[in-house]
């Protein structure tokens, strides 16, 4: 079949939602599938003390398996930096085939499936992926992982390395580089006897690196345009930021994150109008003048998602090529995102949209834009099942993964999906409550229209680098969602604002791996880790922050209120509740505490620069609120915007928060990401009509 006869209700547009008169859903809390309960284990075991190291000389020998494996090789390495750095000691590295020349009384620190490790009965092959084993046996310790990730690269025993150190040898990941680090030094190292092991709680536990991190510079991962626009306004070179972010990956390997399962569920018909705009129109979304043309934006074409003959192609495609890679776990079945055009309208897709659905505003095409209508989860879902019933015939293993996005984000009244469709809900957010609380309310439904729910937040797109701290909130989140059944969690994207948020990226990494762990007792071991003597008082500077944030979430039902002028822009909405909110007596009291915390740590010059490091955030804050909240006066007042005494102020705080931020970023570069805020400056042209001056990126 081919374009749709004239008078198909497949041609007719409408603005009428047509599907059945099912009642509007009712939230009730989901119901919980799996306790909190830790995977931790760990038995007594006798043996004596081993002596690793004594006086900076290393007494013991890291054993790798024989042949190639990077990653094996990667987790000696490791510990071995660890231990060097500690007791001054280098540990040789050796593969198994050379251990014949060691001298008997050595003590071995084996690394993955050993000759050694088998013929000592240690094994970590009834563990999930990506855990791992530590156990000595007489002279010898084993740390072993699942590394058997199916298709995609795990590292289990890694995993066991950093655990081993962690709880071993005190050592803490709190951000990334040098100072982030931490460990005390020691120039004799033992290890007691033990027998642990350990396993993640979920598949997918990504946060996702905005930095090129150690993907570069071998891989496809260079820095995008956001950085550059961002370093251009910062005059600093591509080149060293690129030196800046190698190793920014560190921190994800040693907080465990990580995946076992290769969940693909990104907007994935991006080829479509290239490949069947011409000869199949009629797959595409019908527009109120009749037309399906999606070439103005075509790698976000919108799709006609009742026709059946294109739900044939889809699945047909999406067969041929699992059967191509029988390594695949899945593949995605999103919708584009975005577009230029509107969502279809035309008369068989809106027989699926119930009466009843939550109102929400929909992109509908050319002389309409964004109107009124019902939310069109119900006719999205049903797509996903038509594609999902299809393949799962012929391949009822893998998975298909498919947004709860947009405007097919609420929870369907009546479509359900079959259970080998995978649904990432993305929602979750700390600087409004009522969309946290609705978001919350949503993902309860949603588990009973899908069987398998990731949890795919943009939260950390949130506060434009201000220090908006929200780790108890976040933490009560993922372990609920955990209980109600979270496969995992994919949280876009990690911005790299370590100064005043870091403790939400380092709660919820734990979590991650273990929700069962109290939240309090996290924050307390970061910052008796990282503070010393200091740690009461940075305790109450990040509670403080917590309640400014609580405080800005629970008032945010106001972001409505503001001027017309800054709410037509979301950057700028953002900016004048966040400047309402760190105002300068806050701020002030909150350096308070830091200097307070310093006195504190004075003889300590790790831990007073890891309180410089928090005190970026405040600094950051202070110097662009003070052209922000002038710029937001200006643009909603317009004969202030036009006062030049205004506009030459504006460009003095502009030319100091410039030096000010070039200071952060050469001094201090993982306190603060300037690169996301500075971009979406650029990107909004802001301050820009003040006669600021923006610079040309390619
Ligand atoms: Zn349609």
């Amino acid at each position: 079949m081919s374009a749709f006869a004239k008078d198909s209700p497949h041609n007719k547009w409408g603005i009428k939602p047509l599907g059945p008169n099912v009642p509007p859903l009712q939230w009730k809390s989901a119901v919980n599938k799996r306790s909190l309960k830790s995977n931790f284990k760990s038995q007594p075991v006798s043996g004596k003390v081993l002596l690793l190291a004594r006086d900076s000389q290393p007494l013991a020998t890291l054993v790798i398996p024989s042949g190639e494996n990077d990653s094996i090789r990667e987790a000696a390495m490791v510990l071995q930096t660890m231990w060097e750095k500690i007791s001054g000691a280098k540990f040789p590295i050796v593969m198994e085939s050379e251990l014949a020349t060691l001298p008997k009384e050595q003590v071995l620190i084996s690394l993955g499936a050993t000759l050694l490790a088998q013929k000592a009965g240690v094994s970590a092959v009834d563990l999930q992926p990506e855990g791992y084993r530590l156990r000595t046996v007489g002279n010898n310790v084993f740390i072993v992982g699942n590394d058997d990730g199916k298709g995609v690269d795990v590292h289990g025993t890694r995993n066991g390395v950093y655990a081993l150190l962690e709880r071993h040898f005190d050592c803490r990941w709190l951000w990334p580089g040098e100072l982030g680090e931490v460990y005390s030094r020691k120039s004799t190292l033992v290890l007691n006897p033990l027998n642990e092991q350990d396993e993640p709680a979920v598949e997918v536990r990504n946060l996702r690196n905005y930095y090129p991190g150690e993907f570069y510079p071998n891989s496809r991962r260079q820095p995008h345009r956001q950085h550059k626009a961002a370093l251009a306004q910062l005059d600093r070179s591509v080149e060293g930021f690129v030196e800046n972010v190698i190793g920014s990956g560190t921190w994800f390997e040693a907080m465990g994150l990580g995946q076992s399962f290769d969940l693909q569920y990104k907007h994935a018909y991006g080829n479509l109008w290239e490949k069947y705009g011409k000869k199949h129109p009629e797959y595409f979304a019908l527009q109120s003048d009749g037309s399906r043309d999606q070439s103005a934006a075509p790698h976000q074409a919108r799709l006609d998602v009742s026709n059946d003959e294109l739900v044939k192609v889809i699945a047909a495609d999406l067969i041929a090529r699992f059967e191509k890679d029988p390594t695949l776990a899945s593949l995605s079945i999103s919708p584009n995102d975005g577009g230029r055009t509107g969502f279809c309208m035309c008369e068989v897709c809106r027989r699926f949209d119930p009466p009843n659905a939550p109102e929400i505003t929909l992109n509908l095409g050319k002389g309409h834009g964004a109107d009124k209508y019902v939310s069109l989860s119900d006719r999205y879902v049903t797509f996903y099942a038509k594609i999902a019933e299809i393949v799962q015939k012929k391949f009822p293993d893998r998975k298909l993964g498919a947004y709860a996005y947009s405007a097919y984000k609420t929870p369907p009244l009546y479509a359900k999906l079959p259970s080998n469709v995978i649904v990432g809900f993305v929602g979750l957010g700390y600087l409004s409550e009522k969309d946290r609380q609705s978001d919350l309310q949503n993902w309860d439904l949603w588990t009973s229209a899908a069987s398998n729910l990731m949890l795919r937040p943009n939260a950390f797109y949130g506060g434009l680098g201000y220090p908006v701290l929200y780790p108890h909130q976040l933490g009560m989140d993922i372990k609920h969602c955990y209980q109600t059944g979270m496969m995992g969690a994919d949280f876009d994207s990690l911005m790299h604002n370590w100064g005043g948020q870091g403790l939400n990226y380092y709660v919820l990494a734990k979590l991650l791996w273990d929700p069962s762990q109290d939240i309090d007792a996290l924050i307390n071991d970061y910052c008796n880790a990282g503070f010393g003597a200091a740690s009461p008082t940075i305790q109450k500077y990040f509670s403080t922050l917590e309640k400014l944030t609580t405080q800005l979430a629970q008032n945010a039902v106001d972001w409505e209120d503001v001027s017309d002028a800054v709410a037509n822009r979301s950057q700028y909405r953002q900016l004048r509740v966040l400047t309402d909110c760190f105002t300068d007596s806050n701020l002030d009291q909150l350096q308070g505490m830091l200097d307070q915390a310093k006195t504190q740590a004075s003889s300590d010059k790790i831990i007073l620069n890891r309180i410089k490091f928090l005190e970026q955030a405040i600094r950051y804050t202070r110097a662009e609120s003070k052209p922000a909240r002038l710029f937001l006066k200006m643009i909603s007042d317009k004969s202030a915007g036009a006062d030049p005494a205004n506009r030459k102020q504006l460009i003095k705080d502009l030319q100091e928060r410039k030096t000010v931020f070039q200071d952060i970023y050469d001094n201090h570069f993982y306190s603060q990401s300037l690169i996301n805020s500075m971009y979406r400056e650029w990107s909004n042209e802001m301050w820009q009509e003040f006669g600021w001056e923006l610079p040309r990126v390619d």
